[in-house]
């Protein structure tokens, strides 16, 4: 068979067998013996036919995988995807532009840079704002820390900079900060409140103190969705705070920048128009497939100071309606990763997309309403952004039992595939976190997901 007659039957063989979520397990690790099928498959001088090839990735590579868009997957932040972003993966695949810049690929240039423009009003930011479509959160995150080091700290004081992020950050900011030149001894991790919030009145005590020593506090980071719990930091407050010390203020919104687009929550973010940048994935809470994530900045001026060439950069960033890309970010060649987004906006429309949000917001809510049925639950963070944190408690076993306990309640409920649900822990406490983002959960996926814990609690409990 020709590959492109293939190509039309392996999409039939996915719809038709590999797609049906409720038969297959929310998380499958691949088995020893596939393990060693697959490590010990040789690459041959002359080539296999490619039906035997794709029967292997099918059966024996893809099952085996923690499955984003599962109704049930409940682990991680979990990734929902709309089948028409699949669709615009695939068309732009098929003409595989360089979507570097306007000359190489004016086309997807046009639609890409609109798209950033609209989410950036959607964000409340004004027209000097630009950003940029990059592979994903950490990517986003790494780029805006560059922006912020480029922008507030003279060359010289880069071994004095000070970098301000909550214990609830993510690891990919410390990650962005080690790469921009800030150890660990210049990350401020500051202690957060009984909310999982940063206090702003300790961040302040910490510049003035650091200030004092003759170093260059720089950058704050707030997180707008923590991971952990979908915490949201003081977003005016740490505007403020940044604005009188003259500081850059990112806000890693990787999972809850959505709620931008959210009808009725849309709240919960006020005050992100403030910040310097902010960090959004589509990947997670747009319902895309990866890798799709956007760095946003409130002056385009800010990226190309870091990442242009031309000198002339600053005459540039006021006709903004052409865009190299090659001027705003890391990457040189690149997918035009922002048509599926767009393709997804333009088809499912606004709503249908902030409705989608809501739901996911609903659904945690639901199943803090379902965890508290039972008392041996304990609520540990409340349903917010589409995410809750309870455990098992009782007053018979120690805190490291408790523990102990709730780890193997999250081992039994993934081991059987039907849900996958995992712990995380919060204030030095092993619980059992829920993100519930797929539009295709159902309320009895909740309720069962919960019965089957309650039940673990009965057969194992003692
Ligand atoms: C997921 C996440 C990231 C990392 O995003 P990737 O797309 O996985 O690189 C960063 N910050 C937060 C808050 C996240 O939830």
């Amino acid at each position: 068979m020709e590959i492109k007659d293939y190509m039309t039957q392996f999409i039939e063989d996915y719809y038709r067998e590999d797609h049906n979520y409720e038969e297959m397990p929310a998380i499958q690790l691949v088995e020893q013996n596939t393990f060693v099928e697959l490590s010990n498959l040789d690459f041959p001088e002359e080539g296999k036919p490619v039906e035997e090839m794709i029967d292997v990735l099918r059966h024996k590579v893809y099952p085996n995988r923690s499955v984003g868009e599962h109704p049930r997957n409940f682990a991680f932040i979990p990734a929902p995807i709309e089948e028409v972003s699949k669709l615009g993966d695939l068309v732009n695949l098929f003409y595989n532009p360089n979507a570097c810049g306007w000359y190489p690929s004016s086309g997807t240039a046009s639609i890409e840079h609109a798209l950033i423009n609209w989410l950036c009003e959607q964000a409340g930011y004004s027209e000097e704002s630009s950003g940029i479509f990059v592979s994903g959160g950490s990517s986003a995150n790494l780029t805006a820390a560059i922006a912020a080091r480029d922008s507030k700290l003279k060359a010289d004081d880069i071994n004095k900079g000070i970098a301000y992020i909550s214990n609830q950050a993510h690891h990919s900011v410390n990650k962005a900060l080690h790469v921009i030149g800030i150890p660990e001894e210049r990350i401020r991790r500051l202690k957060t409140d009984e909310n999982l919030k940063i206090i702003p009145e300790d961040l302040t005590t910490q510049v003035n103190k650091d200030l004092a020593n003759g170093l260059k506090p720089f950058l704050i980071i707030g997180t707008a969705g923590t991971t952990n719990a979908g915490v949201i930091d003081p977003l005016k407050e740490l505007a403020e705070l940044a604005e009188e010390y003259n500081l850059w203020l990112h806000i890693d919104g990787a999972f809850g920048a959505s709620l931008l687009l959210s009808n009725e929550n849309r709240h919960l973010v006020d005050g992100l128009e403030l910040a310097d940048s902010i960090t959004w994935d589509a990947h997670k809470w747009l319902f895309q497939t990866y890798s799709c994530a956007m760095l946003l900045v409130k002056n385009r001026s800010s990226l190309l100071h870091s990442f242009s060439d031309q000198p002339e950069y600053l005459d540039d960033a006021h006709q903004a309606d052409r865009t190299d890309f090659w001027d705003l970010g890391i990457e040189l060649s690149r997918p035009a990763r922002g048509v599926k987004l767009w393709l997804t906006i333009q088809t499912l429309g606004t709503k249908k997309i902030g409705e989608q949000i809501d739901y996911g917001i609903e659904l945690a809510e639901y199943t803090e309403v379902q965890v508290k049925k039972a008392n041996h639950w304990q609520i540990v963070t409340p349903a917010q952004t589409a995410i809750i944190n309870f455990r098992y408690f009782d007053d018979k076993h120690t805190e490291e039992e408790l523990n102990a306990i709730n780890t193997m309640l999250s081992e039994k409920m993934t081991s059987t595939g039907y849900a996958q649900v995992l712990t995380t822990k919060l204030n030095g406490v092993t619980v059992l976190r829920m993100c519930t983002l797929s539009p295709l959960t159902k309320h009895q996926d909740i309720e069962k997901t919960i019965n089957d814990l309650n039940q673990i609690v009965l057969d194992q409990v003692k």
